[in-house]
Order: C-alpha cells, then sequence, then structure tokens
C-alpha cells in the first residue's frame, strides 16, 4: 500500500527559498510516488547513484569556508587545524525518525536546517566557535535522491548562514525511517569555554529570548496532524495564520550566535553556560547540580512571547510550565558574577531571570504570589517518549 500523505502543506514565508513540502508518511516504507502533486519533481532511486556517487553530489555545493579545514571531504579523512591554544570542542546529535521528528509535518529542507543549528547551538554554548560538521545518514527505500536533496539544501543553509564546513560522513540504507547523525566540531581559546560547573552564590541567572514557543508551535503541528488525519479531507490546508513565530521556533530554530556576540562586545564572560534543548527547568539543574548550588528564578521574569501565550491560552494548557519544560527553543541559559550586572541589563539579547544560591537553598521559582515552587525536571527525554509508543 502506498500511503502519501499529502494533504498537510503550508509554506514558511522566511526560509529563503521555496519550502512548501509533501512528505511521505512514516508508517510506510514503500517506495513513494511523489509526483502526484505538480510542484513535485521527478524521483531518482538513490540505488542510481552509489553511495558514493550520492556524497559527492549531495556534497558538491558546500564550499569551504575556515582556514582551519585543511581538507574536507574527499579523502579518508577531513584534517582540522586549529592552531596553538585552542582547544576543540566536539558534539553529536542523533535524530530518529518516529523519535525526534514525525515527516508529517516537518519538512525535510526544515529538517535539514534544524540537525545542523542544533549541533551548532552545542558548541556556542560552550563560548565556543563551530567550524566544520559531519553528516551521517540511514536512509530507507521510501526516500528518494530528490528527498535528501532538500534535506541537504537545508543544511547547505545553516552551513552558509552560520559559516561551518560540511566535511565529511556517512550514508546507509536503513531497513526503516530517516537517520540523521550530525557531529560538529568547534574551537575556542581555553580560557573562553564556558563549562556547566562555574555557578556561585549570588551569580546572577540570564536568558537569552524567550521560552516555551517552540512546544507551542509543536503542539499546534501535532493538533493539526490529527485534525488532518481524521478529516482525511484532500486540500486540507492547516491554518497557522498568527501563529507563525512559534511554527517557526519549532521546525527552524536558530542557535544564539549573537547573544555570544553581545556577551563579547560588552565584556562579559559567563560563569556558567547552556543551551535550553530539554526545557529550562531541566537546564537550571544541570547547572545548580554540576556547579554544586541553589537557585531562585522569578516567574515574571520568564521571557514568554505573546504568540506561545496565546496558543497555550487556545490549548488550555499552563503557560509557565510550558515554558519552564517544554523544550528545543534553543535559547542560551548562563550566569554571570554579580559585579556584572549593569552589563547585562544593557543586554539586547538577553535578561536576567533570577539568581544563584547556596546550594542547602534548593532550586525553586518563586510565583507571582511571592510561593516558591520547587523546579523539577519534566524536560522531553527520548527514552520515555519512546516507550509511550
Ligand atoms: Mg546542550
Amino acid at each position: 500500500m502506498i500511503d502519501i500523505n499529502d494533504n498537510f502543506k503550508y509554506n514558511l514565508n522566511n526560509f529563503p527559498c521555496d519550502s512548501t513540502v509533501i512528505l511521505p508518511s512514516h508508517n510506510d516504507d514503500t517506495p513513494s510516488h511523489m509526483n502526484t502533486d505538480d510542484q513535485i519533481m521527478k524521483e531518482t532511486e538513490i540505488s542510481t547513484l552509489g553511495e558514493f556517487g550520492l556524497i559527492e553530489h549531495l556534497t558538491r555545493s558546500f564550499p569551504v569556508r575556515n582556514e582551519s579545514t585543511r581538507r574536507g571531504v574527499g579523502d579518508d579523512c577531513a584534517v582540522i587545524n586549529y592552531g596553538k591554544d585552542r582547544e576543540t570542542l566536539v558534539t553529536t546529535d542523533l535524530l530518529l525518525e518516529g523519535i525526534h521528528f514525525d515527516l508529517t509535518y516537518v519538512p525535510l529542507m526544515h529538517l535539514g536546517y534544524k540537525a545542523i543549528v542544533v549541533n551548532l547551538s552545542d558548541v556556542y554554548a560552550m563560548n565556543g566557535t563551530p567550524r566544520q560538521v559531519t553528516v551521517s545518514l540511514g536512509i530507507s527505500k521510501r526516500f528518494t535522491l530528490e528527498h535528501i536533496e532538500q534535506l541537504y539544501e537545508g543544511m547547505r543553509i545553516a552551513c552558509e548562514h552560520y559559516g561551518v564546513d560540511l566535511v565529511g560522513g556517512d550514508t546507509s540504507a536503513s531497513v526503516t525511517g530517516l537517520i540523521i547523525s550530525v557531529t560538529c566540531l568547534g574551537e575556542a581559546a581555553k580560557d573562553d569555554i564556558v563549562y556547566r560547573t562555574g555557578a556561585r552564590d549570588t551569580d546572577l541567572i540570564c536568558v537569552s529570548g524567550n521560552l516555551g514557543a517552540a512546544y507551542m508551535g509543536l503542539q499546534l503541528l501535532e493538533r493539526e496532524r490529527q485534525v488532518s488525519a481524521q478529516i482525511k479531507d484532500k486540500d486540507f490546508e492547516p491554518d497557522f495564520s498568527g501563529k507563525e513565530y512559534i511554527i517557526e521556533r519549532q521546525l527552524k530554530p536558530e542557535a544564539r550566535r549573537d547573544v555570544i556576540a553581545e556577551m563579547r562586545e560588552l565584556g562579559i564572560h559567563p560563569t556558567a553556560m547552556m543551551d535550553v534543548s530539554d526545557g529550562l527547568s531541566s537546564e537550571l539543574l544541570h547547572i545548580c547540580k554540576d556547579s554544586g548550588v541553589g537557585c531562585r528564578v522569578y516567574e515574571d521574569r520568564i521571557p514568554i512571547d505573546y504568540q506561545t501565550a496565546l496558543m497555550a491560552e487556545e490549548l488550555n494548557m499552563n503557560l509557565v510550565t510550558a515554558a519552564m519544560n517544554g523544550g528545543e527553543d534553543y535559547e542560551l541559559l548562563f550566569t554571570v558574577p554579580l559585579a556584572d550586572h549593569d552589563k547585562v541589563a544593557r543586554m539586547k539579547t538577553a535578561r536576567l531571570i533570577g539568581r544563584i544560591t547556596k546550594p542547602e537553598m534548593g532550586a525553586y521559582m518563586v510565583t507571582r504570589d511571592d510561593q516558591e515552587m520547587e523546579i523539577r525536571a519534566q524536560g522531553w527525554n527520548a527514552f520515555t517518549a519512546a516507550d509511550d509508543k
């Protein structure tokens, strides 16, 4: 049976190119016939290229941008040289279809962009500069060359935007679904690196941007997917009007390079830092545990976008819970010494949300009515997510 979900489509305006994509359902691993719709081009079976042909084809449009990339794709290894007195940062992420993404509503181009960005975010979270990525794919039969090209187009745009080089990877057939593994290499001067362990009593806690938007975007996409599945209307158009921002935050997150740049400009060196991938609660507890401290964050200081608030109201969800525990915001959470108060107060990309305390004070959120609520990690967990299915 060939089951293509072709009635769930949308176009995000601010992707640099047309991103309307129609996607194969992940329940069906038979080869797809995507050319039923006029905007889908002819399809090419990946096996016609062979593995090396595929790699050559996909990586052709990735120029080398960094001096530290001595050799990129095309030899047994990439060769990287950051020079002396520089430390190498390495981070890797595995994305599995059905666990981390649902192709019913995630366009492949966005998925490619996001797969790169989430890795870069980890390098920025160490106060480093990402330089190189490797990309490995497991591809099942229902994906054609044109699908993988869309995925790589998203990756190419991300690499261009953030100035990183694609220097290697691997591809293989997969029995079912799409598997994406991205590794990012970056660099930093030894003294610039910020760990999770450096927060001290009386430090100030700051977070960039706003929280909960990506999570509310996911809730909206999930809702529209369910509606689409129920009504089985060929012309079903999900209604995202007025909610573009939260959809964008879910499908096309950005790494906060600008926050790092602003801190450098203002002469701020955080004592501890993380990116918010699993939810603010979870990340705060990581910093508290790893630094051996406690914290107080103030509910009325948690930055929340208007669209996030509207969506929470529409879905009858607790807004602060969504902001504290919703993941995938990729904002930066960091602590600075109290003496830097005036500097962080001048930051445009981040705001103060609380303070670090002695460890025996525990980790609490101070509510608007001055109650203290213990912070618990309720962030997203891939292992429990898999168990629930
Ligand atoms: Mg991280």
